[in-house]
C-alpha cells in the first residue's frame, strides 16, 4: 500500500515522532473498546464511571467495582497484538520519542515498550491506588479480596477509599504525564494516532497540539475519527496488520541507509 510506504519514510527521517494510542490498538488483543458495538458503553451507564459517584455513595462504588473487575478480567491475561508489538519494534528502532497511551491495559510493557518510553494518561488498570495516603497496591491482591467478598475495598493502612489507578471521568488527570504529553506533542514532527475516536479530552487536543506545532498528522483507526478533516494522511483499517506492514517498511528503509526515498 502506498500510504504505508509514505509513513515508513515520515518516520525514518523523523527526529521526534510521538505514537498516540487509544483503545482500538487493543480490541484486536480480545479487550473491547467503549465506543464500538458491544463496547463498555453498550453495556453500563458512562456516569457509574464518573469520579464523583464512585467519592459519593457506597452503591456507586460497588458497581465501579464491578464493571472495574470485569474489564480487568478481559484485560489481565491478554497478549500484545501486532500493532503493540510493531510499536516497540518502532521504539527499538530508535525511531520512538514517546508513546502517548490512553489504554490501561498494560499491553505496551508486555510489547517490550520501555517505561521512560510510555506515557499511561489515563493510569493503569494494574494496580490499585487509596485515594487517601497514596498506598500502590497490585491489583491482584485487591482482585483477590474482592473475591473473597469484599465490595468496595478500603485501604489496609489509613482505610481511605481504594480504587483502580486508571483516570475516571470528573477525576484530574495525572500531572507529570499530561504536561509532559503536551510537551512532547507540541515539539513533535510526526503525530501518530492509532485506534482511537479521539473524542475523550484533554487526550484528544494532544493531535490538535502537534498539528498547529508543524508535525505531520497520519491517523490509522478503522471508522473515522474527529481529526480525520485535519490529518495530512488517513488509513481506515485494523490496527495490527497496518502497523505491522509499516515497521516492515521502516526497517526495509533503514537497510537502504536509514534515509526514505522522498
Ligand atoms: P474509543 O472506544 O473512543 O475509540 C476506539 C476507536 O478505535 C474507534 O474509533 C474504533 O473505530 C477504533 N478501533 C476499534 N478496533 C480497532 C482496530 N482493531 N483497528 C483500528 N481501529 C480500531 O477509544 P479511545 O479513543 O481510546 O477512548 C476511550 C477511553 O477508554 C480511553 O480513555 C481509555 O482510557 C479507555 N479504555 C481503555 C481500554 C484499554 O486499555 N484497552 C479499553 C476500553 C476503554
Ligand atoms: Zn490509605
Amino acid at each position: 500500500m502506498e500510504e504505508i510506504e509514505k509513513i515508513a519514510g515520515w518516520i525514518v527521517d523523523s527526529k521526534r515522532m510521538v505514537v498516540f494510542v487509544g483503545a482500538g490498538l487493543s480490541t484486536e488483543s480480545g479487550i473491547p473498546d467503549f465506543r464500538s458495538p458491544g463496547g463498555v458503553w453498550d453495556r453500563y451507564d458512562p456516569e457509574d464511571f464518573d469520579f464523583h459517584r464512585f467519592l459519593s455513595n457506597e452503591k456507586s462504588r460497588e458497581n465501579y467495582w464491578m464493571m472495574a473487575t470485569e474489564m480487568y478480567d478481559s484485560m489481565k491475561d491478554a497478549s500484545p497484538n501486532a500493532g503493540h508489538l510493531a510499536i516497540a519494534e518502532l521504539e527499538k528502532l530508535g525511531n520512538l520519542d514517546c508513546l502517548i497511551t490512553q489504554n490501561i491495559d498494560g499491553l505496551h510493557f508486555k510489547a517490550g515498550n520501555s517505561a521512560e518510553k510510555v506515557l499511561e494518561l489515563h493510569g493503569t488498570a494494574m494496580h490499585a491506588t487509596c485515594l487517601d495516603c497514596g498506598k500502590r497496591y497490585e491489583r491482584e491482591e485487591v482482585q483477590a479480596r474482592l473475591s473473597a467478598g469484599e465490595k468496595a475495598p478500603q485501604c489496609a493502612g489509613c482505610g481511605g477509599l481504594l480504587k483502580p489507578a486508571t483516570i475516571s471521568f470528573g477525576q484530574p488527570m495525572p500531572e507529570r504525564e499530561t504536561a509532559e504529553a503536551y510537551r512532547r506533542s507540541q515539539s513533535s514532527d510526526l503525530f501518530i494516532v492509532v485506534g482511537s475516536s479521539l473524542v475523550v479530552h484533554p487526550a484528544a487536543s494532544m493531535p490538535v497540539v502537534a498539528k498547529r506545532a508543524g508535525a505531520k498528522l497520519a491517523i490509522i483507526n478503522r471508522d473515522e475519527t474527529a481529526c480525520d478533516a485535519l490529518a495530512d494522511l488517513v488509513i481506515r483499517a485494523q490496527a495490527g496488520p497496518v502497523m505491522a506492514a509499516i515497521a516492515g517498511a521502516v526497517k526495509g528503509l533503514m537497510a537502504y541507509g536509514g534515509k526514505s526515498f522522498e
